[in-house]
C-alpha cells in the first residue's frame, strides 16, 4: 500500500532535486501512486508552494525518465505537493507540520500513514526524530516510517550513537536505511541468477570458483563534495556500504524464504564470516589506499586530488581503495574476494566478475591458445547486464579455441538505468518492503571490518600510493591480485573509452 504522505526533509538539496522528485514523477506515471498520497517539501529557505512546484517541475525535466509537460496531467500531480519552511531546530515547526499533515492527509484520504525522509546531514537525524515525536506527527493512527540516506555514521561508535538516537523513537522495523546499490536492477538481478537457475548454484563455491572481483570506478573527482569527502574516503564512502553489501550478496546462502528478515540473515551470517585482521601488518598486506594526481581522464586534463576545492593540500585521504577479502565458511574456503573502488579512474563502471577454475584436466592443452577461464559477468552501472564467457573452437580454423560470450544486454532491450534505484526504494519502502534497506546488525559488523583497517591505515603517508587520474589506480593495486595469480578482468571487456556493450574482446 503506497498511500502516504510523504514527508521530504532537504527538499531543496541535490538528492531530492536529482533523485526523489524524479522517483515520485516515474511512480505516479506508472500508476504505483494513485491519487492518495501528499508531498512536503521542507528545508529552512522560504518558498511558496508555486515555486516549489515549479522547482519539482524543472527537475524531472532535468533527471527524470518520463518527459514532462506543464499539462492537465501534470497539474493534477503538481497538486499534490505542498512546501513549508522549517529549521529542524524549531520544536514549534513542527507542530504546525502536524497541522499541515493532517490537513493533507484529510484531503487526499490517507488514512494516517507516514514516510518521513531524511535527505539530511546525518548530524540532524536523531533531532528530527525527536522533533516528530514531540510535534505528534508520530500519533496518527497508521504507519510511521524514517527513511535515511547514507553516510550512517563515520565509524563504529558515531553509528551506534546514531542508531541510538534514532532508536528511541522509532522500531528498527520501521527504519529504512538506504543503500542505493540494493536498489539496483542488477544487483536485484544476483538473487534471480542464483537462486532462480539450476545451473550457477551448484558451481558457487570453492570447488569450482577461483576469485571473485567486484570493480566500482568512477571517472569524477570529489566534484562539490570535497569537505565531506576529505573526512570520509573511498573506504568509508563506498567500501563500508555499497561494496560490503555486494559482497555479501554474492556470497550469502540461498535464503529458505524470499523474506526481507530471510535475506538478511543470510547476510549478517557473511559479515560474521568476513576473515579479520591480527595486525596492522596483515591489513596492510590485504589492502591497498590510492590518492589520484593530475592526469587526463577522458582526454580531459584535470587537477590532483590535493588541488581540488575543500581539499586540505596534505590531505592523506584514499581516493582509491581495493582489498582481498575472505569469508571464512565451508562455501568460501580459500576464495579471495578481491573489492576496489577509486575516483578519476579511466571508466564509470560497476561490474562484479566471477572467474571459475580452470577445467581439472585439459585435453586442448597443446593447442596454441591457453584456455581462458570461464567468467561470469554482472554488469550493474551504467550498463546493465550479464554474460558468461565459456571457450569455443574458431570457426573455420584447424581447432584454434577463442573465449566467446553468452549476453544477456538489459540496457540494450529496455534501455538505462530502467527503473532508477530511487524509484524502486521508494516504492519500497512505502509499501513495507525492507529487502532492499540495510538492517542495523549488518551495518554494524560492516562498520566494524571497516574501522580495522582504517585504524591500521591511519595517518601513515608511506601505504598511500599515488595514481595518475585517468589511471586504473596505483600499481599495488594490480599487485594484490597478481600476488594470488590472477589479474583484475578489464571491465567492459576493455580497459577504457567510453562504456559500451562489448563482451568479446579479450
Ligand atoms: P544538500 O544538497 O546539501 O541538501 C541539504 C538539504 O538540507 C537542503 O535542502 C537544506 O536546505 C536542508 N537543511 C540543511 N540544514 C537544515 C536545517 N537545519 N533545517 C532544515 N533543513 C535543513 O545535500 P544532499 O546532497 O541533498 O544530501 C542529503 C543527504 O543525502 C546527505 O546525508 C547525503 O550524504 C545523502 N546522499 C546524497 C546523495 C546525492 O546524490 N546528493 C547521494 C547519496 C547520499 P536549506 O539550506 O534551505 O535549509
Amino acid at each position: 500500500m503506497t498511500s502516504a504522505v510523504f514527508i521530504i526533509f532537504g527538499a531543496t538539496g541535490d538528492l531530492a532535486r536529482r533523485k526523489l522528485f524524479p522517483a515520485f514523477y516515474s511512480l505516479y506515471r506508472e500508476r504505483k501512486l494513485g491519487d492518495d498520497f501528499a508531498v512536503i517539501g521542507l528545508a529552512r529557505r522560504s518558498r511558496s508552494n508555486e515555486q516549489f512546484r515549479d522547482d519539482v517541475h524543472e527537475s524531472i525535466k532535468e533527471f527524470a525518465r518520463y518527459n514532462v509537460t506543464k499539462d492537465e496531467q501534470w497539474d493534477s500531480f503538481a497538486d499534490h505537493f505542498e512546501y513549508m519552511s522549517l529549521d529542524i531546530n524549531d520544536v514549534e515547526g513542527f507542530r504546525r507540520l502536524r497541522e499541515l499533515t493532517d490537513r493533507l492527509d484529510d484531503k487526499f484520504g490517507i488514512g494516517g500513514n507516514r514516510l518521513f525522509y531524511l535527505a539530511l546531514a546525518p548530524e540532524l537525524f536523531g533531532s528530527v526524530s525527536h522533533h516528530l515525536q514531540a510535534g505528534g506527527l508520530l500519533e496518527s493512527g497508521g504507519w510511521h516510517r524514517l527513511v535515511i540516506e547514507k553516510p550512517f555514521g563515520y565509524d563504529l561508535s558515531s553509528a551506534e550513537k546514531l542508531n541510538a538516537e534514532i532508536r528511541q523513537v522509532f522500531e528498527e522495523k520501521d527504519i529504512y536505511r538506504i543503500d542505493h546499490y540494493l536498489g539496483k536492477e542488477m544487483v536485484q538481478n544476483i538473487n534471480v541468477v542464483r537462486f532462480a537457475n539450476t545451473f550457477f548454484e551448484p558451481l558457487w563455491n570453492n570447488k569450482y570458483i577461483s576469485n571473485i572481483q567486484i570493480t566500482l570506478s568512477e571517472t569524477v573527482g570529489v566534484e562539490e563534495r570535497g569537505g565531506y569527502y576529505d573526512r570520509s574516503g573511498a573506504l568509508r564512502d563506498m567500501g563500508q556500504n555499497h561494496m560490503l553489501q555486494m559482497l555479501a550478496i554474492m556470497a550469502m546462502e540461498p535464503p529458505s524464504r524470499m523474506h526481507p528478515e530471510d535475506i538478511r540473515d543470510e547476510k549478517v551470517k557473511v559479515f560474521r564470516s568476513l576473515r579479520g585482521f591480527q595486525s596492522a601488518a596483515e591489513v596492510r598486506a590485504n589492502t591497498v589506499r590510492g590518492q589520484y594526481v593530475a592526469g587526463t581522464v577522458k582526454g580531459r586534463q584535470v587537477p590532483g586530488y590535493r588541488e581540488e576545492d575543500s581539499v586540505n593540500p596534505e590531505s592523506t585521504t584514499e581516493t582509491y581503495f581495493a582489498a582481498r577479502v575472505f569469508v571464512d565458511n565451508f562455501r568460501w574456503a580459500g576464495v579471495p574476494f578481491y573489492i576496489r573502488t577509486g575516483k578519476r579512474l579511466p571508466v564509470k563502471t560497476t561490474e562484479v566478475v566471477v572467474e571459475f577454475k580452470n577445467v581439472p584436466n585439459s585435453v586442448y592443452l597443446s593447442r596454441k591458445h591457453k584456455l581462458e577461464p570461464n567468467l561470469l559477468v554482472f554488469r550493474v552501472n551504467p550498463l546493465e547486464g550479464i554474460y558468461f564467457k565459456v571457450n569455443a573452437k574458431q570457426p573455420g580454423s584447424e581447432g584454434a579455441i577463442i573465449p566467446v560470450a553468452m549476453d544477456f544486454c538489459q540496457s540494450c532491450e529496455v534501455g538505462l538505468n530502467t527503473p532508477e534505484a530511487y524509484e524502486r526504494l521508494l516504492y519500497d519502502a512505502a509499501r513495507g518492503d525492507s529487502t532492499y534497506f540495510t538492517r542495523w546488525d549488518e551495518v554494524a559488523l560492516a562498520w566494524k571490518y571497516v574501522d580495522k583497517i582504517a585504524s591500521a591505515w591511519g595517518e601513515r603517508t608511506e601505504d598511500l600510493h599515488l595514481y595518475p587520474a585517468g589511471t586504473w589506480g596505483p600499481e599495488r593495486g594490480q599487485q594484490l591480485v597478481a600476488e594470488d595469480g590472477f589479474r583484475w578482468w578489464p571491465v567492459n571487456g576493455q580497459d577504457e573509452g567510453e562504456v559500451e556493450w562489448v563482451t568479446t574482446q579479450r
